[in-house]
């Protein structure tokens, strides 16, 4: 067990790749606004890396406070020694009651290497986070303003709340796209603290040599219009259908998990619990029955037309319009309404 130090700041480790902060930390960046002025404590930012000029300010813009800057040449890229370093060095000295980071592989790497190290709790791939007051089912205590961390758990089946009486900081990662991103203020104050941690050599242990980027060809998490196909779509040929909507409506192409373990489309494109989560302004899921682990990804979306032959089908619960219907017969309707138009 550690100190819990309550008037510590909310903390998000702002994530960013050659200058460019990833969405995941924006979208946080809000979340701990939220929280800080719920606990009446400031936001802060953890910012490592090299060549960085510009995102402090873009921090601020976002909600946060403090934006604690340790830049270095050798922390361009990525090391989970180094990076983790900084980080625990920061915690140690400024004392965060809370620090969140984006669910990415970076996230899931580093998170837990922190938590280890500053013998922290945490929970992984959050979904929600909120602040309340909890007692302690052990010792009858009441704790005051304690950060609950939601997600879901037991594949998907129930929604759990973990609470962390005991180890400090409280610290989550927290899935990308979960959280609604803030418009960003440019009038927003704040400061960037420049900090100076010694780095020694051994914290570099990869040396790097050369980069490949794949390029990115599926942008689901930016797409307006997401029109996803299920194991309803029965198989690869039938999936063009789906393609042809999306065409047709300038939308990017999902899938559940039915359909890219059927090998009607690749993983990259799958949405929910184990894929991508989405919020576009239209999600049209056709042949996808709507189990908790495909919905956990999409109910956010604003508008959602659903087309499947079941009239019980899941689906239909979080669907604002419901075609009951075979979409091998309407998705080439409303492709020939569309071209009509
Ligand atoms: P099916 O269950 O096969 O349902 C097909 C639906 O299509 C049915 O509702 C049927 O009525 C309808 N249908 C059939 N023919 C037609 C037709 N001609 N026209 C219209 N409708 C038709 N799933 C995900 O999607 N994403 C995830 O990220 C994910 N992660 C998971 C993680 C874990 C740990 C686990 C255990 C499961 C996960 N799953 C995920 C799988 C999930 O539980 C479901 O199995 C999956 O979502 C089912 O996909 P589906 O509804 O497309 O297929």
């Amino acid at each position: 067990m550690n100190e819990p130090n309550r008037q510590g700041e909310v903390w998000v480790f702002a994530e960013q790749e050659d200058g460019v902060l990833s969405d995941v930390v924006l979208e946080l960046c809000g979340k701990a606004r939220q929280l800080a002025d719920e606990l009446g404590v400031k936001a802060g930012a953890v910012l490592p890396g090299s060549d960085i000029d510009g995102l402090s300010q873009k921090l601020i813009a976002y909600g946060i406070d403090h934006v604690y800057v340790v830049e270095d040449t050798r922390l361009a890229h990525f090391q989970t020694s180094s990076y983790s370093r900084v980080v625990c060095s920061l915690i140690d000295k400024h004392q965060p009651q809370i620090v969140l980071y984006g669910a990415t592989s970076l996230g899931r790497d580093l998170a837990p290497r922190v938590a280890s190290e500053t013998r922290a709790g945490m929970t992984a791939d959050c979904t929600d986070l909120e602040i309340k007051d909890v007692t302690d089912p052990r010792t009858k205590q009441v704790h005051e303003k304690l950060l609950l961390q939601i997600r879901p758990a037991f594949g998907g089946n129930i929604v759990a709340t973990i609470v962390n009486y005991d180890w400090w900081p409280q610290m989550a990662t927290v899935r990308e796209g979960v959280m609604p991103m803030q418009d960003p203020d440019e009038s927003r104050s704040g400061a960037t603290i420049v900090e100076d941690i010694e780095l020694d050599d051994s914290l570099f242990p990869v040396k790097l040599i050369e980069r490949c980027v794949e390029p990115r060809t599926v942008n689901l998490k930016g797409a307006r219009v997401i029109v996803a196909g299920g194991g309803g779509v029965g198989s690869r040929d039938s999936f063009k259908l789906i393609h042809e909507l999306a065409g047709a409506i300038g939308g990017a192409v999902g899938a559940s998990r039915a359909a890219v373990d059927g090998g009607f489309i690749g993983k990259e494109h799958q949405i929910g619990q184990t894929g991508t989560t989405v919020r576009p302004a239209l999600y049209i899921a056709a042949g996808i029955s709507g189990a908790v682990q495909h919905r956990a990804g999409m109910e956010e979306s604003a508008k959602i037309i659903a087309i499947n032959t079941d009239p019980d089908a899941p689906i239909f619960s979080v669907a604002h319009y419901g075609i009951v219907g075979d979409m091998k017969k309407v998705l080439p309707m409303l492709v020939s309404a569309l071209k009509e138009r």
